[in-house]
Protein backbone atom coordinates (compact mmCIF):
# COMPACT_ATOMS: atom_id res chain seq x y z
CA UNK A 1 0.00 0.00 0.00
CA UNK A 2 1.10 3.55 -0.87
CA UNK A 3 0.04 6.88 0.64
CA UNK A 4 -0.31 9.27 -1.98
CA UNK A 5 -0.34 12.84 -0.97
CA UNK A 6 -1.98 15.53 -3.12
CA UNK A 7 -1.54 19.19 -2.99
CA UNK A 8 -4.60 20.62 -5.23
CA UNK A 9 -6.18 24.47 -5.25
CA UNK A 10 -8.91 25.08 -3.49
CA UNK A 11 -12.31 24.19 -5.27
CA UNK A 12 -14.57 26.96 -6.39
CA UNK A 13 -16.15 29.53 -3.78
CA UNK A 14 -19.60 28.62 -4.99
CA UNK A 15 -18.88 24.91 -3.76
CA UNK A 16 -18.09 21.84 -6.26
CA UNK A 17 -18.99 20.77 -8.72
CA UNK A 18 -19.24 24.00 -10.81
CA UNK A 19 -21.85 24.79 -13.13
CA UNK A 20 -20.57 23.81 -16.45
CA UNK A 21 -20.37 26.19 -19.85
CA UNK A 22 -20.69 23.37 -22.08
CA UNK A 23 -21.18 19.35 -22.35
CA UNK A 24 -17.97 18.06 -23.64
CA UNK A 25 -14.40 19.12 -24.64
CA UNK A 26 -13.24 18.04 -28.04
CA UNK A 27 -10.83 15.16 -28.24
CA UNK A 28 -6.90 16.14 -29.08
CA UNK A 29 -5.41 12.64 -30.49
CA UNK A 30 -1.86 14.13 -31.00
CA UNK A 31 0.93 16.57 -29.76
CA UNK A 32 2.78 18.65 -32.24
CA UNK A 33 5.69 16.91 -32.16
CA UNK A 34 4.36 13.32 -32.79
CA UNK A 35 4.68 12.66 -28.87
CA UNK A 36 1.46 10.44 -28.49
CA UNK A 37 -1.01 11.36 -25.55
CA UNK A 38 -1.29 9.88 -21.82
CA UNK A 39 -2.41 5.89 -21.98
CA UNK A 40 -3.32 4.99 -19.02
CA UNK A 41 -5.29 1.75 -18.80
CA UNK A 42 -8.27 3.49 -17.51
CA UNK A 43 -9.71 7.17 -16.67
CA UNK A 44 -12.47 7.79 -13.73
CA UNK A 45 -13.34 11.24 -15.03
CA UNK A 46 -15.27 12.51 -17.76
CA UNK A 47 -12.78 14.95 -19.72
CA UNK A 48 -13.85 18.33 -19.00
CA UNK A 49 -14.68 18.08 -15.84
CA UNK A 50 -12.84 20.13 -12.97
CA UNK A 51 -10.32 17.96 -11.95
CA UNK A 52 -7.52 20.31 -10.72
CA UNK A 53 -9.24 21.90 -7.35
CA UNK A 54 -9.55 19.50 -4.37
CA UNK A 55 -12.69 17.75 -4.50
CA UNK A 56 -11.48 16.96 -8.11
CA UNK A 57 -8.67 15.05 -6.55
CA UNK A 58 -7.50 14.97 -10.40
CA UNK A 59 -10.06 11.94 -11.04
CA UNK A 60 -7.53 9.40 -8.86
CA UNK A 61 -9.90 8.30 -5.91
CA UNK A 62 -11.67 5.40 -7.40
CA UNK A 63 -8.42 4.05 -8.66
CA UNK A 64 -6.48 4.30 -5.44
CA UNK A 65 -9.08 3.43 -3.27
CA UNK A 66 -9.72 0.28 -5.43
CA UNK A 67 -5.77 -0.51 -5.29
CA UNK A 68 -5.72 -0.38 -0.95
CA UNK A 69 -3.78 3.02 -1.40
CA UNK A 70 -4.32 5.87 0.86
CA UNK A 71 -4.75 9.14 -1.02
CA UNK A 72 -4.64 12.41 1.21
CA UNK A 73 -5.77 15.44 -1.14
CA UNK A 74 -5.29 19.04 0.85
CA UNK A 75 -4.83 22.74 -0.41
CA UNK A 76 -3.14 23.14 2.65
CA UNK A 77 0.51 24.02 1.75
CA UNK A 78 2.18 26.32 3.17
CA UNK A 79 4.07 26.96 6.66
CA UNK A 80 5.03 23.89 9.13
CA UNK A 81 1.55 23.46 9.87
CA UNK A 82 0.19 22.94 7.31
CA UNK A 83 -1.68 19.59 6.25
CA UNK A 84 0.99 18.98 3.82
CA UNK A 85 3.50 19.43 6.10
CA UNK A 86 2.09 17.72 8.86
CA UNK A 87 1.31 14.61 6.52
CA UNK A 88 4.78 14.40 4.52
CA UNK A 89 6.96 12.54 6.23
CA UNK A 90 4.85 9.09 5.95
CA UNK A 91 4.08 9.93 2.01
CA UNK A 92 5.26 7.74 -0.98
CA UNK A 93 4.28 10.10 -3.72
CA UNK A 94 3.71 13.64 -3.05
CA UNK A 95 1.51 15.30 -6.41
CA UNK A 96 1.17 19.17 -7.17
CA UNK A 97 0.75 21.80 -10.09
CA UNK A 98 2.50 24.67 -10.51
CA UNK A 99 -0.74 26.60 -10.48
CA UNK A 100 -0.66 25.96 -6.61
CA UNK A 101 2.52 24.68 -6.23
CA UNK A 102 3.43 22.31 -3.13
CA UNK A 103 6.84 23.60 -2.32
CA UNK A 104 9.79 20.95 -1.44
CA UNK A 105 12.59 22.51 -0.84
CA UNK A 106 15.50 20.39 0.70
CA UNK A 107 14.35 20.70 4.38
CA UNK A 108 10.78 19.17 3.61
CA UNK A 109 12.46 16.41 1.68
CA UNK A 110 14.69 16.00 4.47
CA UNK A 111 11.08 15.43 6.56
CA UNK A 112 9.48 12.80 4.12
CA UNK A 113 11.72 10.17 4.35
CA UNK A 114 9.12 7.81 2.71
CA UNK A 115 9.40 9.82 -0.29
CA UNK A 116 10.40 8.15 -3.67
CA UNK A 117 8.19 9.56 -6.45
CA UNK A 118 6.81 13.56 -6.62
CA UNK A 119 5.05 13.84 -9.84
CA UNK A 120 4.04 17.89 -11.07
CA UNK A 121 0.30 17.19 -12.60
CA UNK A 122 1.29 20.04 -15.51
CA UNK A 123 4.73 21.29 -16.65
CA UNK A 124 7.42 22.78 -14.76
CA UNK A 125 9.19 21.48 -11.21
CA UNK A 126 10.79 23.99 -10.69
CA UNK A 127 8.88 24.44 -6.66
CA UNK A 128 11.05 21.01 -5.92
CA UNK A 129 14.72 21.27 -5.10
CA UNK A 130 16.05 18.71 -7.53
CA UNK A 131 19.81 18.46 -6.28
CA UNK A 132 17.75 17.18 -3.04
CA UNK A 133 15.68 14.84 -4.95
CA UNK A 134 18.60 14.01 -7.12
CA UNK A 135 20.32 13.05 -3.65
CA UNK A 136 17.75 11.27 -2.20
CA UNK A 137 17.51 8.77 -5.09
CA UNK A 138 13.51 10.56 -5.34
CA UNK A 139 12.17 10.21 -8.80
CA UNK A 140 10.33 13.59 -9.88
CA UNK A 141 8.05 13.27 -13.18
CA UNK A 142 6.24 15.04 -15.03
CA UNK A 143 2.98 15.46 -17.89
CA UNK A 144 5.15 16.72 -20.47
CA UNK A 145 3.14 18.65 -23.30
CA UNK A 146 -0.08 18.34 -21.83
CA UNK A 147 -0.70 21.94 -21.42
CA UNK A 148 1.83 23.95 -23.76
CA UNK A 149 -0.82 24.80 -26.80
CA UNK A 150 -2.71 25.75 -23.73
CA UNK A 151 -0.38 28.17 -22.78
CA UNK A 152 0.39 29.43 -26.45
CA UNK A 153 -3.56 30.00 -26.89
CA UNK A 154 -3.54 32.08 -23.69
CA UNK A 155 -0.38 34.09 -24.76
CA UNK A 156 -2.13 35.27 -28.05
CA UNK A 157 -4.94 35.71 -25.70
CA UNK A 158 -2.64 38.30 -23.43
CA UNK A 159 -1.20 39.98 -26.65
CA UNK A 160 -4.04 40.95 -28.25
CA UNK A 161 -5.45 42.08 -24.51
CA UNK A 162 -2.68 44.86 -24.20
CA UNK A 163 -2.85 45.88 -27.98
CA UNK A 164 -6.42 46.42 -27.97
CA UNK A 165 -6.77 47.57 -24.74
CA UNK A 166 -9.55 45.16 -24.23
CA UNK A 167 -9.79 44.95 -20.07
CA UNK A 168 -10.05 49.06 -19.97
CA UNK A 169 -12.60 48.61 -22.61
CA UNK A 170 -14.78 45.96 -21.24
CA UNK A 171 -14.35 47.55 -17.49
CA UNK A 172 -15.93 50.72 -19.11
CA UNK A 173 -19.57 49.04 -19.98
CA UNK A 174 -19.60 46.86 -17.02
CA UNK A 175 -18.18 48.35 -13.98
CA UNK A 176 -18.36 51.91 -15.05
CA UNK A 177 -21.98 51.08 -17.07
CA UNK A 178 -20.74 53.84 -19.05
CA UNK A 179 -20.23 53.71 -23.69
CA UNK A 180 -16.62 55.53 -23.46
CA UNK A 181 -15.59 55.03 -26.83
CA UNK A 182 -12.72 57.52 -27.03
CA UNK A 183 -11.53 56.36 -23.59
CA UNK A 184 -11.40 52.93 -24.57
CA UNK A 185 -9.55 53.58 -27.66
CA UNK A 186 -6.79 56.09 -26.86
CA UNK A 187 -4.17 53.03 -26.35
CA UNK A 188 -5.84 50.58 -28.66
CA UNK A 189 -4.08 49.32 -31.86
CA UNK A 190 -3.94 46.40 -34.30
CA UNK A 191 -1.50 44.30 -33.98
CA UNK A 192 -1.15 43.71 -37.64
CA UNK A 193 2.71 44.94 -38.50
CA UNK A 194 4.10 44.95 -35.30
CA UNK A 195 7.52 43.33 -34.50
CA UNK A 196 6.63 40.56 -31.93
CA UNK A 197 9.47 38.90 -29.74
CA UNK A 198 9.04 35.44 -28.43
CA UNK A 199 11.86 34.89 -25.79
CA UNK A 200 12.67 31.00 -25.94
CA UNK A 201 11.54 28.98 -28.52
CA UNK A 202 10.71 25.55 -27.16
CA UNK A 203 7.56 23.74 -27.58
CA UNK A 204 5.40 26.71 -26.17
CA UNK A 205 7.40 29.35 -28.32
CA UNK A 206 7.14 27.62 -31.30
CA UNK A 207 3.76 27.03 -30.81
CA UNK A 208 3.08 30.35 -29.91
CA UNK A 209 4.90 31.53 -33.25
CA UNK A 210 2.50 29.50 -35.14
CA UNK A 211 -0.54 31.09 -34.18
CA UNK A 212 1.03 34.53 -34.69
CA UNK A 213 2.17 34.16 -37.92
CA UNK A 214 -1.47 34.57 -39.63
CA UNK A 215 -1.52 38.13 -37.87
CA UNK A 216 0.61 39.63 -40.15
CA UNK A 217 3.17 40.42 -37.85
CA UNK A 218 7.19 40.43 -38.09
CA UNK A 219 8.13 37.63 -35.35
CA UNK A 220 11.52 38.14 -33.93
CA UNK A 221 12.82 35.12 -31.84
CA UNK A 222 16.21 34.67 -29.27
CA UNK A 223 17.02 31.11 -28.29
CA UNK A 224 19.96 29.71 -26.85
CA UNK A 225 19.69 27.21 -29.50
CA UNK A 226 18.46 28.28 -33.27
CA UNK A 227 15.71 26.32 -34.65
CA UNK A 228 16.33 24.41 -38.09
CA UNK A 229 16.10 27.05 -41.30
CA UNK A 230 13.15 25.41 -42.94
CA UNK A 231 11.11 26.55 -39.48
CA UNK A 232 12.75 30.02 -39.48
CA UNK A 233 12.00 30.21 -43.37
CA UNK A 234 8.34 28.76 -42.87
CA UNK A 235 7.28 31.30 -40.38
CA UNK A 236 9.48 34.32 -41.63
CA UNK A 237 11.45 34.10 -38.17
CA UNK A 238 14.45 36.93 -37.46
CA UNK A 239 16.72 34.91 -34.94
CA UNK A 240 18.81 37.60 -32.58
CA UNK A 241 21.85 36.55 -30.81
CA UNK A 242 20.94 37.87 -27.88
CA UNK A 243 17.98 38.83 -25.64
CA UNK A 244 18.94 42.71 -26.25
CA UNK A 245 19.23 42.34 -29.24
CA UNK A 246 15.53 41.59 -29.69
CA UNK A 247 14.54 43.62 -26.98
CA UNK A 248 15.96 46.29 -28.83
CA UNK A 249 13.28 45.97 -31.99
CA UNK A 250 9.95 44.51 -30.88
CA UNK A 251 6.98 46.27 -29.59
CA UNK A 252 5.81 43.02 -28.15
CA UNK A 253 7.85 40.81 -26.38
CA UNK A 254 6.19 37.01 -25.21
CA UNK A 255 8.37 35.36 -22.56
CA UNK A 256 8.67 31.04 -22.90
CA UNK A 257 12.16 31.08 -20.65
CA UNK A 258 12.30 28.57 -18.00
CA UNK A 259 13.61 30.38 -14.60
CA UNK A 260 17.24 29.73 -14.45
CA UNK A 261 20.70 31.29 -13.27
CA UNK A 262 20.61 33.15 -16.79
CA UNK A 263 17.08 34.25 -16.74
CA UNK A 264 16.61 34.91 -13.17
CA UNK A 265 15.53 38.66 -13.00
CA UNK A 266 16.71 39.33 -16.24
CA UNK A 267 13.97 41.94 -17.32
CA UNK A 268 15.47 44.91 -14.84
CA UNK A 269 15.26 48.48 -14.63
CA UNK A 270 18.40 48.31 -17.79
CA UNK A 271 16.98 46.13 -20.06
CA UNK A 272 13.43 47.28 -19.92
CA UNK A 273 15.18 50.68 -20.73
CA UNK A 274 16.47 49.44 -23.76
CA UNK A 275 13.13 48.25 -25.25
CA UNK A 276 11.39 51.02 -27.41
CA UNK A 277 8.72 53.63 -25.32
CA UNK A 278 5.57 51.78 -25.05
CA UNK A 279 6.39 48.09 -25.45
CA UNK A 280 3.84 45.14 -24.16
CA UNK A 281 5.27 42.21 -22.61
CA UNK A 282 3.18 38.93 -21.48
CA UNK A 283 4.71 36.55 -19.60
CA UNK A 284 3.56 33.05 -18.75
CA UNK A 285 6.73 31.64 -17.95
CA UNK A 286 7.88 32.28 -14.68
CA UNK A 287 7.44 35.58 -13.03
CA UNK A 288 10.90 35.59 -11.09
CA UNK A 289 12.17 36.33 -14.80
CA UNK A 290 11.13 40.07 -14.51
CA UNK A 291 12.41 42.55 -11.76
CA UNK A 292 9.25 42.72 -9.82
CA UNK A 293 9.59 46.50 -9.13
CA UNK A 294 10.99 47.23 -12.33
CA UNK A 295 8.26 46.17 -14.11
CA UNK A 296 5.65 48.53 -11.53
CA UNK A 297 8.39 51.62 -12.66
CA UNK A 298 8.25 51.21 -16.53
CA UNK A 299 4.21 50.99 -16.48
CA UNK A 300 4.39 54.02 -14.46
CA UNK A 301 6.94 56.10 -16.80
CA UNK A 302 5.19 54.41 -20.17
CA UNK A 303 8.24 52.86 -21.09
CA UNK A 304 6.39 50.05 -21.08
CA UNK A 305 2.27 49.94 -22.30
CA UNK A 306 0.97 47.31 -20.78
CA UNK A 307 2.29 43.99 -18.57
CA UNK A 308 0.22 40.61 -19.00
CA UNK A 309 0.72 37.39 -17.43
CA UNK A 310 -0.35 34.77 -15.14
CA UNK A 311 2.72 33.84 -13.55
CA UNK A 312 3.70 35.05 -10.00
CA UNK A 313 6.51 34.87 -7.09
CA UNK A 314 5.16 33.69 -4.67
CA UNK A 315 2.23 31.35 -5.30
CA UNK A 316 -0.61 32.24 -4.11
CA UNK A 317 1.01 36.36 -4.06
CA UNK A 318 1.06 38.35 -0.89
CA UNK A 319 -2.72 40.82 -1.13
CA UNK A 320 -0.51 43.75 -1.55
CA UNK A 321 1.96 42.50 -4.33
CA UNK A 322 2.51 45.59 -6.59
CA UNK A 323 1.02 43.60 -9.54
CA UNK A 324 -2.54 43.35 -8.13
CA UNK A 325 -2.67 47.44 -8.57
CA UNK A 326 -0.15 48.14 -11.05
CA UNK A 327 -1.66 50.35 -14.40
CA UNK A 328 -2.44 48.83 -17.44
CA UNK A 329 -1.56 45.34 -16.19
CA UNK A 330 -3.92 41.86 -17.17
CA UNK A 331 -3.13 39.86 -15.10
CA UNK A 332 -4.96 37.01 -13.93
CA UNK A 333 -3.84 33.77 -11.26
CA UNK A 334 -1.75 31.01 -12.86
CA UNK A 335 -4.72 29.60 -15.00
CA UNK A 336 -3.21 29.21 -18.90
CA UNK A 337 -1.99 25.71 -18.44
CA UNK A 338 -5.27 24.34 -15.97
CA UNK A 339 -8.07 24.80 -18.59
CA UNK A 340 -10.39 22.19 -18.33
CA UNK A 341 -9.19 20.94 -21.29
CA UNK A 342 -5.52 20.88 -20.10
CA UNK A 343 -6.59 19.31 -16.65
CA UNK A 344 -8.34 15.91 -18.35
CA UNK A 345 -4.45 15.92 -20.47
CA UNK A 346 -2.69 16.34 -17.31
CA UNK A 347 -4.79 13.74 -15.06
CA UNK A 348 -4.26 11.16 -17.68
CA UNK A 349 -0.85 11.46 -17.71
CA UNK A 350 -0.68 11.87 -14.55
CA UNK A 351 -2.43 8.53 -13.87
CA UNK A 352 0.01 6.79 -16.39
CA UNK A 353 3.14 7.79 -14.58
CA UNK A 354 1.23 6.33 -10.86
CA UNK A 355 -0.02 3.34 -13.02
CA UNK A 356 4.03 2.81 -13.45
CA UNK A 357 5.35 3.46 -10.39
CA UNK A 358 2.48 1.63 -8.54
CA UNK A 359 3.16 -1.45 -10.90
CA UNK A 360 6.99 -1.17 -10.73
CA UNK A 361 7.22 -0.75 -14.34
CA UNK A 362 9.23 2.27 -15.96
CA UNK A 363 7.62 5.77 -15.97
CA UNK A 364 7.81 6.71 -20.09
CA UNK A 365 11.05 8.81 -20.27
CA UNK A 366 9.72 11.93 -21.67
CA UNK A 367 7.60 12.23 -18.58
CA UNK A 368 10.79 11.99 -16.55
CA UNK A 369 12.83 14.97 -14.71
CA UNK A 370 15.09 12.95 -12.28
CA UNK A 371 15.36 9.31 -11.78
CA UNK A 372 18.21 7.35 -10.24
CA UNK A 373 20.06 10.29 -8.86
CA UNK A 374 20.16 12.38 -11.79
CA UNK A 375 18.37 14.27 -14.64
CA UNK A 376 16.39 11.43 -16.43
CA UNK A 377 14.43 11.60 -19.84
CA UNK A 378 12.70 15.12 -20.62
CA UNK A 379 14.85 16.18 -17.45
CA UNK A 380 18.37 15.82 -18.88
CA UNK A 381 17.57 16.50 -22.00
CA UNK A 382 15.36 19.62 -21.81
CA UNK A 383 16.48 21.37 -18.53
CA UNK A 384 20.38 21.16 -18.88
CA UNK A 385 23.14 21.30 -20.98
CA UNK A 386 25.43 19.69 -19.08
CA UNK A 387 23.81 17.11 -17.03
CA UNK A 388 23.52 18.90 -13.68
CA UNK A 389 20.70 21.09 -12.18
CA UNK A 390 22.13 24.34 -11.64
CA UNK A 391 20.83 26.49 -8.08
CA UNK A 392 18.17 28.90 -8.31
CA UNK A 393 16.69 31.84 -7.26
CA UNK A 394 15.27 33.78 -4.41
CA UNK A 395 14.30 30.76 -2.46
CA UNK A 396 11.72 33.72 -1.05
CA UNK A 397 9.59 32.66 1.77
CA UNK A 398 6.21 31.57 1.03
CA UNK A 399 4.22 31.74 4.22
CA UNK A 400 7.40 30.62 6.23
CA UNK A 401 8.10 27.70 3.49
CA UNK A 402 11.35 28.77 1.55
CA UNK A 403 11.02 27.60 -2.26
CA UNK A 404 14.38 26.91 -2.37
CA UNK A 405 13.93 26.65 -6.20
CA UNK A 406 16.18 24.51 -8.50
CA UNK A 407 16.31 26.06 -11.90
CA UNK A 408 16.93 24.06 -14.49
CA UNK A 409 17.94 24.80 -18.20
CA UNK A 410 15.80 22.90 -20.76
CA UNK A 411 16.83 23.08 -24.46
CA UNK A 412 14.81 22.77 -27.59
CA UNK A 413 13.95 19.15 -28.54
P1 LIG B 1 10.73 23.78 -23.48
O1 LIG B 1 11.68 22.97 -22.67
O2 LIG B 1 10.03 23.10 -24.61
O3 LIG B 1 11.47 25.07 -24.09
C1 LIG B 1 12.28 25.92 -23.34
C2 LIG B 1 13.17 26.71 -24.31
O4 LIG B 1 13.91 27.67 -23.56
C3 LIG B 1 14.20 25.86 -25.04
O5 LIG B 1 14.09 26.07 -26.43
C4 LIG B 1 15.55 26.36 -24.49
O6 LIG B 1 16.60 26.29 -25.43
C5 LIG B 1 15.20 27.78 -24.13
N1 LIG B 1 16.09 28.39 -23.17
C6 LIG B 1 16.52 27.88 -22.00
N2 LIG B 1 17.31 28.77 -21.37
C7 LIG B 1 17.36 29.87 -22.17
C8 LIG B 1 18.03 31.12 -22.06
N3 LIG B 1 18.76 31.42 -21.00
N4 LIG B 1 17.88 32.00 -23.07
C9 LIG B 1 17.14 31.70 -24.15
N5 LIG B 1 16.47 30.53 -24.31
C10 LIG B 1 16.59 29.63 -23.32
O7 LIG B 1 9.70 24.42 -22.46
P2 LIG B 1 8.19 24.81 -22.72
O8 LIG B 1 7.35 23.60 -22.52
O9 LIG B 1 8.09 25.60 -23.96
O10 LIG B 1 7.94 25.73 -21.44
C11 LIG B 1 8.60 26.98 -21.27
C12 LIG B 1 8.34 27.49 -19.86
O11 LIG B 1 6.97 27.78 -19.69
C13 LIG B 1 8.67 26.45 -18.77
O12 LIG B 1 9.94 26.71 -18.24
C14 LIG B 1 7.60 26.61 -17.72
O13 LIG B 1 8.13 27.18 -16.55
C15 LIG B 1 6.60 27.56 -18.34
N6 LIG B 1 5.24 26.95 -18.34
C16 LIG B 1 4.22 27.71 -17.85
C17 LIG B 1 2.92 27.19 -17.83
C18 LIG B 1 1.77 28.01 -17.30
O14 LIG B 1 0.74 27.44 -16.96
N7 LIG B 1 1.88 29.33 -17.25
C19 LIG B 1 2.68 25.89 -18.30
C20 LIG B 1 3.74 25.17 -18.85
C21 LIG B 1 5.04 25.70 -18.83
Amino acid sequence: MSKILAVLYPDPVDGYPPAYARDSIPAVTDYPDGQTLPSPTAVDFTPGELLGSVSGELGLRKFLDAGGHELVVTSDKDGPDSVFERELPSADVVISQPFWPGYLDAARIEKAQNLKLVITAGIGSDHVDLDAAMRRGITVAEVTYSNSISVAEHAIMLILDLVRNFVPSHEWVTAERGWNIADSVSRSYDLEGMDVGVLAAGRIGVALMKRLAPFGVHLHYHDRRRLPADVERELGLVFHESVESMAKNIDVLSIHAPLTNETHHLFDDELLGKMRRGSYIVNTARAEIMDRDAVVRALHTGQLAGYAGDVWYPQPPEADHPWRTMPHNAMTPHISGTSLSAQARYAAGTREILESFLDNAPIRDEYLIVEGGALAGTGAKSYSTDGSASPGSSGHSANAVTADRKCLSPAFD
